[in-house]
C-alpha cells in the first residue's frame, strides 16, 4: 500500500512537470500565433524616427495600466519616456534602439504594449499573473538622436555602449540613473547585429543572438550571470521550433565599457537579445514577431521563476556567432586578366545607404572580397564553374533621363552584355537626389569613366558571367538576373 501511494505520488510529478511544460510551450506557440492581433500598425519598416513613437506613447497617458515619466533627454533634447506596467515584486527594465539604427526590438515593444491591453483573448490569466508577479519599465528608444540620424551612435559621435563607465552622453548617465534608481531584477539590452552573422560555421543567418554578459575578464559566472543564461536557454528552446538551427551566442569577452557588462556587475541579471538577419524579411518584422514571442516568454519564466528550471550549461550548447556569411558567393568563376586565366570566387555584399533624412535606403553593392572562398558561404551562392567573369559593357547611346532609361528593354540589353547605360550632362540625377533606379542596369553619370579590367575587389559588384560567348547570368549592383530564367523583380539597379 505504502508502495502504490509513492508510486501514485511519482506518477503526479511527472504528470505536473509535462503539464507545466506543456504549457510553457504552449504559450509561447500561442503568443506566435497571436502577434499579428497586437502589431503595432502604425510601424511598418525600421526607419522611423522619435516623432513616430511619442504618439503611441503620448495615447497611453491615463491609461491606468501605466505610469508614464519622463527618463530624461537626448543631447539634443528628445525627450526620453519610460512606461511602467505591473505592481509586481520582480522589476524588469528593457530599454531598445541604444544604437540609434537598431530598431527591431522598438517595434516589438509597441506590440507587447498592445499585447499588454488586450483581454477575453485566452491570455487573461497570463497577464494577470504577469502584472501581479512583476513591475516592467519599458524604455522605448535610448537614442533618438541617433534614430533620428538612423546611425549607431549618439549625435556626439559617441557608442553609447561604450560610454557605461565615462557617461559622458545624456542618455548613458539616464540608463545608469534608471539602474540605481529602480534596482530591477532582471535588464533586456535589446539591439540589432549584422544580418550576415551565421549561427556558428554554417550558412544559416544568426536571426537572435543573446548573450549574457560578463562582468570580469575571468568570465565568472555568480547567481546574477547564472539567471540570465537560464533564461536564454528557455528562449533558445522556444525560438528552435520556428528558427531552427538560426540561434547564435556573442561572444562573452568582457567589455568594461559596455551597459550589458557592468549592469550585470552592479547586480542586475541583464540579457542582450540581437535582431540579426533573416532571408527574406529585410526589414525584420518576422524577427520582430519573434522579439515579442521570446521577450514575452522570459517574463513568464521571471514571473513564475521557471527559469531557474533551465540549466545554465545548455548555454554553451547554444552556437557562436560566425561571420562566414555573404549576400552573394560567386564560386569558381574564370577570371581572364593579362592573357592568363585563373578561378576566383567573388564575395558580394548589399550595403544599405540611407537617403531622403535615413527615412529610406537603396542598395549598393561592392566586391568584398575576392579568391578562394570556400570556408564562407553566400545566402544567395551561384556556381560559376566553367563561367568567365567579365565587366559589362557601355551601351552606346546616351540617353537624357532616367525616364528614357526605364523604357529600355533591359532584358535583351543584359543578354547582350550591356550593363552599363550612360546618362547625358544635364540629366540631374544628382540635383534630384536620385541614386538607383528600379531598372535592373548600372547607370553612369557623365563623367563617370568607363569601368574597364576585370571585376575585382572593392569594384562596384556590376557583370557578366559567360559561357563562351553567350551571357548566362548578368549581376547588376550586386543582384543576380538569369538570362535562362529573367525575372527583373526584387532587384535595383544603381546610378553611379
Ligand atoms: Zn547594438
Amino acid at each position: 500500500m505504502k508502495l502504490f501511494i509513492s508510486q501514485l505520488f511519482f506518477f503526479f510529478i511527472i504528470l505536473t512537470t509535462v503539464e507545466s511544460k506543456a504549457q510553457s510551450g504552449e504559450l509561447a506557440d500561442r503568443l506566435y500565433n497571436a502577434h499579428e492581433t497586437y502589431k503595432e500598425s502604425t510601424l511598418t519598416q525600421r526607419r522611423f524616427k522619435q516623432k513616430d513613437i511619442l504618439p503611441l506613447i503620448a495615447k497611453r497617458q491615463g491609461n491606468p495600466l501605466y505610469i508614464i515619466e519622463k527618463a530624461g533627454d537626448s543631447f539634443e533634447g528628445r525627450s526620453i519616456q519610460m512606461i511602467t506596467a505591473g505592481k509586481g515584486k520582480k522589476k524588469v527594465l528593457l530599454w531598445t534602439q541604444m544604437h540609434g539604427d537598431e530598431p527591431t526590438a522598438t517595434m516589438a515593444t509597441f506590440d507587447i504594449l498592445n499585447f499588454l491591453e488586450g483581454k477575453n483573448d485566452g491570455f487573461d490569466d497570463f497577464r494577470k499573473e504577469l502584472l501581479e508577479k512583476t513591475t516592467l519599465y519599458f524604455v522605448p528608444m535610448l537614442n533618438p538622436d541617433g534614430a533620428e540620424r538612423y546611425q549607431r551612435r549618439t549625435v556626439q559621435g559617441i557608442d553609447m555602449n561604450r560610454d557605461a563607465a565615462a557617461r559622458q552622453t545624456p542618455e548613458a548617465v539616464i540608463l545608469k540613473g534608471l539602474v540605481d534608481q529602480l534596482k530591477p531584477d532582471f535588464g533586456f539590452n535589446l539591439h540589432d547585429q549584422s544580418p550576415r552573422y551565421s549561427a556558428g560555421r554554417s550558412p544559416k543567418t544568426a536571426a537572435i543572438s543573446f548573450l549574457a554578459t560578463s562582468y570580469d575578464y575571468e568570465l565568472s559566472i555568480n547567481a546574477v550571470r547564472e539567471r540570465s543564461m537560464q533564461l536564454i536557454v528557455g528562449m533558445n528552446k522556444i525560438l528552435q521550433k520556428y528558427i531552427p538551427g538560426q540561434v547564435a551566442r556573442y561572444s562573452d569577452d568582457h567589455e568594461p565599457r559596455g551597459f550589458g557588462d557592468n549592469v550585470q556587475k552592479w547586480g542586475t541579471t541583464l540579457v542582450l537579445i540581437e535582431s540579426g538577419g533573416y532571408v527574406g524579411d529585410p526589414e525584420k518584422q518576422y524577427i520582430r514577431k519573434l522579439n515579442f514571442m521570446a521577450i514575452l516568454s522570459a517574463l513568464d519564466k521571471i514571473a513564475d521563476n521557471s527559469l531557474t528550471k533551465e540549466k545554465r550549461d545548455n548555454y554553451y550548447d547554444i552556437p557562436e556567432n560566425g561571420r562566414w556569411l555573404y549576400d552573394l558567393v560567386v564560386r569558381n568563376a574564370v577570371v581572364k586578366q593579362s592573357g592568363k586565366s585563373f578561378t576566383a570566387d567573388l564575395g558580394i555584399n548589399r550595403n544599405e545607404v540611407n537617403y531622403a533624412n535615413a527615412s529610406k535606403f537603396f542598395y549598393y553593392s561592392k566586391i568584398e572580397d575576392f579568391g578562394d572562398l570556400h570556408p564562407q558561404y553566400g545566402s544567395q551562392e551561384i556556381d560559376a564553374a566553367g563561367l568567365t567573369v567579365e565587366k559589362g559593357k557601355v551601351y552606346p547611346t546616351t540617353y537624357k533621363n532616367l525616364g528614357e532609361i526605364s523604357k529600355l528593354n533591359a532584358f535583351n540589353l543584359l543578354k547582350e552584355g550591356y550593363t552599363y547605360i550612360r546618362l547625358a550632362p544635364d540629366a540631374g540625377t544628382r540635383s534630384l537626389g536620385l541614386y538607383f533606379t528600379a531598372s535592373p542596369l548600372h547607370v553612369l553619370r557623365s563623367g563617370q569613366p568607363t569601368p574597364t579590367g576585370t571585376p575585382g575587389l572593392g569594384n562596384t559588384a556590376t557583370f557578366v558571367l559567360k559561357k563562351g560567348s553567350k551571357v548566362k547570368y548578368a549581376v547588376v549592383n550586386g543582384f543576380v538576373y538569369d538570362m535562362e530564367n529573367y525575372s527583373a523583380a526584387k532587384g535595383q539597379g544603381i546610378i553611379e
